[in-house]
């Protein structure tokens, strides 16, 4: 079939990756037509018009030409070769081979020129090539290269005027006697890779012809670039067109605008384009065995490089549906194929890397994709974006921002001794992609380039991906049958590094310990000291412990103990306090309850519960829907419950046991009830003791509803250190100039606040404040840029289920969002994929939590704390179970932790976030 292919499309050129994609092309024409499909290629010849009228652009000319007006004086198309040329050189035969390739190519001699409003093609007669000589066998020998690298870069870099200046430019550097340098630039709107190789198997025949006296022995070119120009808009009109534009329009349906590759640095709001590259080569066994693999899924290299490809941007970003770009030579009619013009067309092939695939499947997939594009790559890569429209935005290319180029026998060899050519340092070259993979299919194995724009990407990061690549090959190979999904990326020390080292958090605390002991301790020490402020009231470290010691004795008569849930519904006072620790002593667990709350929910949560024991006040028992239970109220049944000890009781609780149970309503379903357990909460405190240093002189705001465990981080800031809690009426937390005026009067030096609330304090007004710590929400850049200079400023982040908090940062002001930071002590983050695979570094994955802290699930619904619990993979203790978030992270160098969002964001605006803002922060 090959060979009748050939035949058929007359394919001689070097460029053996374009001869697979036209192999390709002829093969899926040929389904197209056993099919009934009309053979579309094989329609009349392209005919030589007259040069009379205005000589339209080709659609590929249009676009650059339109990119050239938005902003002219750039150099991101030209396209640059070097020949170096050693021994004798007949400079004269030379600039005569100049000469007849620009007069055999109109192309050469045509400039772009505004008529009417409309661009034109102006072709200029035939004439004389002037070759530009510079000298640089003066210097010496060492700074010649030098001097003659930094002459080609500036010329390189020298912009075109479309309108005005011939748009190809040859230079010749003599370097010495014996060396010369021959630049040749085009401009792309005139040329493309295939004409780079048409122009220099001109230069080498010619060359060598005229050396000899002898004649040229090319034939005169059919048809010039400006006749396909006007055949292609003539043809691709009509039925034709939409045949075309249907194929595409269905292929490239809801295919998403961006890939989220991991970057380093956010994207321009217009596209910046300064490129670096890096090369790498494939081992030769594993080539053969990509080969290989590829022979029995009867798909190319090309292919399964591909495949191999998609795979790993599919796996750094998450994202099923992968597009990705590849050029076409676009040369599949013969009387094209030896002009110099620009016809490289780009092909937009899309695949769904859904259903966990094999790497064998994903070939299979690879493959359809390509000859489907293949079979319709007449149709113009901007007349793609013209007709279909795709979401515009100056800050990325449409339809893909990665490209894939296999290109066999690298660059074209020039057939004449002592000429060899070289493509320029790449130095200062100019990204039109993200991401562009060029394999070299050589004799010596497979050599790689990825170019990638500096502007979003560092080195380091290229250099892992690539790792990643080579990685991911091998192992795809391996196994062609495994899942995609699982195939490893990282390597052996990446994830040592990644997995042990940053998780390596083991340090003591109170393990023996509850929260309310190491409150009692504080008692015992300073029993005079302030515990609780509200406003003119306040209460002592001894008395708040002596009267949640009665009530505790009094609930335990009543049935109270470990593991039962008790209901708290008090109003912001001392009294909140007595009545959480009170149930802590008698070895229960709190279950808060907001009297602002809707009765239907206050109801739900306490049947769900079941709650038996309620801990309340007179005045708020109206507004709780009747339950089973026995409601305390601390204000009425005071005279009662003071009757009992003020001695600590004696412990019966351990740190196994719950301590509280908060109702999340998540993102969906019906709200359920965490449980926390007593070790988690000793651990979060000892952290805090670490991270913030509380002293018993300070004063610390109690700032969220004790329906939220942000709460419990202020409760136990404070009374595990022995300072003072300043708790927050209401309507300050509705209003934030109440709320300033407080903090300012009661000389507040520690706050926790959503960030959100912070941002509307003014920060001169509070000079007390010493610490500040924000969670619960991203934090904006500009509060830590506002807040951080002269105090200590800490982003803390955790998820209910883990106890507040699970990781946290100190943040200077350096302009950059801060990160959430590392695990704090005795947890670990894993960042993993939907596979449960760890992701590589910056990649965005769904945040994990382990170690001390995390709940023991959700009461009453063993189904759902399945789903969300996972057996730890990574963990060394059996039994270990790892909390999947919903978040999703990536890793910054040195280990610290970026938040990226929730990966349900959109349900986020209608979750729990603005029930937060509106019962909190109004
Ligand atoms: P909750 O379980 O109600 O405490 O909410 C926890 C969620 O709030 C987390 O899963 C995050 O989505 C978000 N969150 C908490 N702290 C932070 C933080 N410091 N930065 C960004 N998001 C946070
Ligand atoms: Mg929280």
């Amino acid at each position: 079939v090959i060979s009748r292919v050939r035949e058929s499309f007359k394919i001689e050129l070097p460029l053996r990756a374009v001869f697979e994609t036209q192999t390709i092309a002829g093969l899926a024409a040929r389904v197209n037509q056993a099919l009934g499909g009309e053979p579309e290629i094989s329609s009349a010849p392209i005919e030589k018009l007259a040069r009379a009228g205005k000589l339209p652009l080709s659609f590929a000319q249009q676009r650059l030409w339109f990119l050239d007006q938005l902003s002219p004086g750039g150099s991101a198309y030209n396209i640059p070769r070097i020949v170096r040329i050693t021994g004798r050189i007949n400079e004269q035969a030379l600039e005569r081979t100049l000469g007849e390739i620009c007069r055999r190519h109109e192309s050469l001699r045509t400039n772009f020129v505004m008529v009417d409003g409309e661009a034109t093609q102006v072709i200029h007669p035939a004439g004389d090539f002037a070759l530009e000589q510079l000298d640089f066998s003066g210097l010496d020998e060492a700074s010649r290269e030098a001097a003659a690298k930094a002459s080609i870069r500036e010329r390189v870099g020298r912009p075109f005027d479309l309108a005005k200046d011939k748009l190809l430019r040859c230079s010749l550097l003599k370097i010495s006697d014996a060396e010369r340098v021959l630049m040749i630039l085009m401009h792309h709107i005139i040329s493309d890779g295939w004409s780079m190789e048409v122009f220099l198997r001109e230069l080498a025949t010619l060359y060598a012809a005229y050396c000899e006296d002898r004649q040229s022995p090319f034939d005169e070119l059919p048809i010039q670039y400006a006749d396909f120009a006007r055949w292609q808009r003539e043809w691709l009109s009509g039925e034709r067109l939409d045949r075309q534009m249907t194929y595409w329009s269905q292929r490239l349906a809801g295919a998403p605008a961006t890939l989220n590759l991991p970057m380093d640095r956010p994207r321009p709001v217009v596209q910046a384009s300064e490129s670096e590259i890096r090369k790498f080569t494939l081992p030769a066994e594993l080539r053969e065995r990509l080969v290989a693999l590829s022979r029995d899924e009867g798909a190319t290299l090309y292919m399964t490089l591909l495949a191999g490809y998609k795979a790993l941007l599919y796996r750094y970003s998450g994202q099923e549906d992968v597009v990705v770009g590849t050029p076409i030579a676009n040369r599949n009619r013969r009387e094209i194929e030896n002009l110099i013009g620009f016809f490289v067309n780009m092909l937009v092939l899309r695949t769904d890397l859904g259903g966990a695939p094999s790497f064998r499947e994903l070939i299979r997939r690879v493959k359809e994709t390509a000859l489907g594009a293949y079979a319709h790559q007449d149709l113009p890569f901007e007349k793609l974006v013209e007709e279909l429209q795709p979401e515009r935005d100056l800050s990325y290319t449409p339809f893909f921002q990665a490209t894939f180029v296999l290109q066999n026998a690298s660059q074209a060899k020039l057939s004449l001794p002592g000429m060899r050519v070289e493509v320029p340092d790449h130095e200062g070259s100019q990204a039109k992609f993200d991401l562009t993979l060029t394999m070299f299919d050589t004799e010596q194995g497979l050599a790689g380039t990825l170019e990638y724009n500096r502007h979003l990407f560092d080195a380091a990061t290229i250099d892992r991906l690539i790792w990643h690549f080579v990685n991911l090959s091998e192992g795809a190979v391996a196994d062609p049958d495994g899942r995609i999904g699982d195939l490893l990326l990282l390597t052996p020390a990446e994830e040592r590094m990644m997995l042990v080292e940053w998780n390596d958090t083991r340090a003591p605390f109170p393990e023996e310990l509850c929260l309310h002991q190491l409150f009692e301790q504080c008692a015992a020490r300073r029993p005079e000291a302030i515990a609780v402020v509200l406003g003119d009231r306040q209460m002592s470290y001894g008395e708040l412990n002596a009267r949640a010691n009665q009530l505790a004795h009094y609930i335990m008569a009543q049935g109270v103990g470990p593991e039962v849930v008790v209901g708290l519904c008090v109003e912001r006072s001392p009294e909140m306090l007595v009545g959480l620790l009170g149930i802590m002593k008698a070895g229960g667990a709190y279950l808060p309850l907001d009297s602002t709350y809707p009765p239907e929910r206050l109801s739900y949560m306490l049947e769900d519960a079941a709650v038996k024991h309620l801990v309340t006040q007179q005045n708020l028992l109206a507004g709780l829907p009747g339950s089973q239970g026995r409601a305390i109220c601390l204000d009425t049944e005071w005279g009662d419950i003071s009757r009992s000890s003020a001695e600590n009781p004696a412990s019966v609780v351990t740190p196994e046991n719950l301590a509280y149970v908060i109702y999340t309503s998540g993102s969906t379903g019906r709200p359920k009830g965490t449980m926390l357990r007593h070790r988690g909460l000793s651990n979060m405190s000892e952290a805090q003791v670490a991270a913030y240093g509380v002293e018993p002189h300070d004063r610390v705001s109690q700032f969220s509803s004790l329906s939220f465990d942000a709460s419990i981080f202020d409760i136990a800031m404070a009374l595990r250190s022995g300072a003072a809690l300043h708790l927050i009426p209401r309507d300050a937390t509705l209003s934030a100039p109440t709320l300033a005026a407080l903090l300012r009067e009661q000389a507040v030096t520690n706050v926790a606040l959503p960030p959100s609330v912070l941002s509307l304090l003014p920060e001169e007004a509070l000079p007390a404040l010493r610490t500040i710590i924000v969670g619960g929400e991203a934090c904006p850049a500009d509060l830590a840029h506002r807040w951080a200079p002269g105090r200590r400023f800490f982003n803390s982040y955790g998820p209910t289920e883990t106890t507040v908090c699970a990781s946290g940062a100190e943040c200077v002001a350096d302009g950059r969002n801060p990160t959430i930071g590392k695990p704090i002590i005795n947890v670990k983050i894993h960042l993993l994929d939907a596979g449960l695979q760890p992701v590589p570094m910056g990649a965005p994955g769904e945040l994990s939590i382990g170690g001390e802290g995390i709940t023991r699930g959700y009461l009453g619904r063993p189904d759902l704390t399945a789903e969300k619990l996972t057996p730890d993979p990574f963990g060394a203790e059996p039994g270990g179970r790892l909390y999947r978030t919903g978040d999703l992270a990536r890793y910054l160098p040195g280990g610290d932790i970026d938040f990226l969002g929730r990966i349900d964001h959109q349900v986020k605006l209608r979750g729990f976030r603005i029930e937060l803002g509106e019962i909190e922060a109004g």
